[in-house]
């Protein structure tokens, strides 16, 4: 059976550094919906050009869409041995949804659910301060996780980028989203067993020790 982790929390609760971090020391597909979203975005494909009109509004992308999206990324080669899910599924459509590309699928599969538990208070301040590289995807913040060079990323010496979206209306609204839609699956996985409360309110160092207890167990 492969294990499929997934991933959820509100905006900025850092789900991305630790399932980046995850992805590596499992060396299994890190499938970052958002990150997805935004190539078709760059790429200016229909898809892409629909996304970004919600994205722009803190609203969810289409559940059509964004299920083909991750259904074409779940039949790739790297996706055979189990695969990390960060951002999907964000409603209970879409966890339907992800139940039935995976029967479709056929792969034999074990879901394990974290959720990154934090107080929303100081979210919006994290997301308006968070930069990522364009070349490799890291992601920093400018208080609390800099780069060593201001405005570079470490690994790749790129401009470091802001997203579209990390500004303070947009967050606003992303959180009343995840309120909304993502966290009653929460309850649903609580009652299949199979989700893990992980306190995403310390050091990244310290969340990275809590999820990994889960993993080697
Ligand atoms: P993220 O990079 O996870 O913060 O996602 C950025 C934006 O992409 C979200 O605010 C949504 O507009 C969109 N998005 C990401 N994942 C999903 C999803 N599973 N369903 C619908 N929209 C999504």
């Amino acid at each position: 059976m492969k294990k499929v982790y997934i991933f959820m929390g509100p905006p900025g609760c850092g789900k991305g550094t630790q399932t980046a971090h995850l992805a590596d020391f499992l060396n299994l597909p890190h499938i970052d919906t958002g990150a997805l979203l935004r190539a078709e975005i760059a790429a200016e494909t229909p898809d892409g050009i629909e996304a970004k009109r919600k994205i722009d509004k803190g609203q969810l992308v289409p559940v059509e869409l964004v299920g083909r999206v991750i259904k074409n990324r779940l039949l790739k080669e790297d996706a055979q041995n189990g695969y990390i899910l960060d951002g999907f599924p964000r409603s209970m459509e879409q966890t339907k949804i992800l139940e039935r590309i995976q029967e479709e699928i056929g792969l034999d599969v074990q879901n394990v659910a974290f959720y990154f538990d934090i107080e929303n208070h100081a979210l919006v301040e994290r997301l308006v301060n968070r930069r990522s590289c364009p070349v490799c995807g890291k992601i920093y913040n400018i208080i609390s996780n800099k780069p060593k060079v201001e405005g570079k990323c470490d690994i790749e010496g790129a401009d470091l980028i802001q997203r579209t979206d990390d500004n303070e209306e947009t967050a606003k609204l992303r959180f009343i989203t995840y309120e909304e839609q993502t966290k009653p699956i929460l309850d649903y996985f609580r009652s299949k067993g199979i989700l893990h409360t992980i306190n995403a309110d310390q050091s990244i160092e310290a969340v990275w020790n809590e999820v990994k207890e889960f993993i080697i167990d």
